[in-house]
């Protein structure tokens, strides 16, 4: 669950971390007439999309009058902003942030991310800016990591060459609060700025949040950026299931999101293009199961699905086998599937895919129905 970075500056200033003065406005009109209530001599309209790297993208402008901004948000209202972060046809930008323009006297970039224990993790450099993510790519040694934990932030950051480190750390600490209590899973600043002051500002910010969590977080609900998923994705999420849509012609139905990773890798190497990631959450019903399918079988471009799933836990494979055929009752377009399908009542799964007369190929293993799936993909043989 992205928030954008509007919703994450109003989250992490409750916390104390400080961020330049702000509105979001949902017209060009509203830009102008916002820039009133926000103190400065300069503003910045910001293009609020879930993607990053829009400033390279002309998602980040200055204007120096209240009339200059309305120009700016005009210019990117209801347009597609396209960044390295999105796809293609990029993100509707709905809403845009009109800020106070602060002077950059030093700009840093800091994150906190969960380690492979789960234990928040300061990832730190003390330079920042448009262009860090590609030199980090680059030159990974150029961020440093510090387990929060029990750890000496200041000295940390002072090591790594950020002026006036003191105030620096007390910023990560609220950074720090604010990501436990909100069980975040990311938290980017970048660019942590540090104006002539000395005082260290999020001048950009991105939260990320457990999804799994969010029943936790009733207050968060409204923050959630659901926009930046596409109506596909909103549907499915509706409907108990994390669906991302991709651009190949292999649908899959797996449930649990590591399987469905393992299974889209696996179906690239072996030359194959998955038309979507999905996981179904162990609460899915067999219905929410087939509009789920059924958002696959409504795209042209899927050839073929394939259906791999591990019963067990809350999910049984006669429950995802159900919702199959659900789907396939009332879809128009019936395209082949290839199963493989393991544990808790396998049999029962198996027989209901054959009496409902589904056009279906079983397989046994994961190997062989990514092969079968491939094959039927590049026009083989069902
Ligand atoms: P991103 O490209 O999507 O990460 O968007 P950012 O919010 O990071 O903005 C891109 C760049 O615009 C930043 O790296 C800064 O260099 C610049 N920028 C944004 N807001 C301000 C500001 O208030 N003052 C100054 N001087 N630069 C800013
Ligand atoms: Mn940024």
């Amino acid at each position: 669950m992205i928030l954008s970075e509007y919703k994450s500056k109003e989250l992490l200033s409750q916390y104390g971390v400080a961020v330049p003065e702000g509105r979001v406005a949902r017209t060009a009109a509203e830009a102008e007439a916002l820039c009133r209530e926000v103190t400065a001599t300069k503003y910045v309209v910001k293009a609020q999309i879930g993607a990053g790297g829009r400033g390279l993208a002309g998602g980040v402008k200055f204007a120096a009058t209240p009339s200059a901004v309305r120009s700016e948000a005009e210019k990117m209202l209801g347009k597609p902003l396209v960044t390295q972060q999105t796809n293609a046809s990029g993100e509707i930008v709905k809403e845009v942030y009109v800020e106070a323009a602060v002077e950059i006297a030093a700009d840093a970039f800091i994150a906190i991310v969960l380690d492979q224990n789960a234990q928040p993790t300061l990832l730190a450099s003390a330079t920042g800016g448009v262009n860090f993510e590609e030199q980090a790519r680059r030159n990974p040694d150029m961020v440093s990591s510090l387990t929060l934990a029990g750890n000496d932030v200041e000295a940390f950051l002072q090591g790594l060459g950020f002026q006036n480190a003191k105030a620096a750390a007390k910023l990560v600490e609220n950074a720090h609060k604010a990501f436990l209590a909100n069980e975040m899973t990311l938290l980017e600043i970048n660019p942590l700025a540090m104006l002539a002051s000395g005082d260290w500002v999020a001048v950009d910010a991105k939260i990320s949040i457990d999804g799994s969590a969010m029943f936790r977080h009733p207050e968060l609900e409204t923050l959630v950026m659901d926009h930046a998923l596409s109506s596909v994705e909103r549907t499915a999420q509706e409907n108990e299931i994390n669906l991302v849509k991709l651009d190949g012609n292999i649908g899959v139905v797996v449930n649990g999101a590591g399987l469905g990773l393992a299974t889209n890798d696996m179906l690239v190497d072996a030359g194959g293009k998955p038309a979507n990631f999905m996981d179904i959450r162990t609460t899915a019903t067999s219905f929410q199961i087939a509009k789920g399918v059924e958002l696959l079988l409504e795209d042209s471009a899927v050839k073929i699905i394939l259906l791999n799933v591990h019963g067990g836990g809350m999910t049984v494979c006669d429950t995802v086998t159900e919702g199959v055929a659900f789907a396939y009752a009332r879809a128009k377009r019936k395209p082949p599937i290839v199963a493989r399908l393991a544990g808790q009542n396998v049999e029962w799964a198996h027989r209901m895919l054959s009496e409902r007369r589904l056009p279906v190929t079983v397989c046994t293993s994961m190997g062989e129905a990514v092969d079968k799936a491939v094959s039927i993909a590049k026009g083989g043989r069902v």
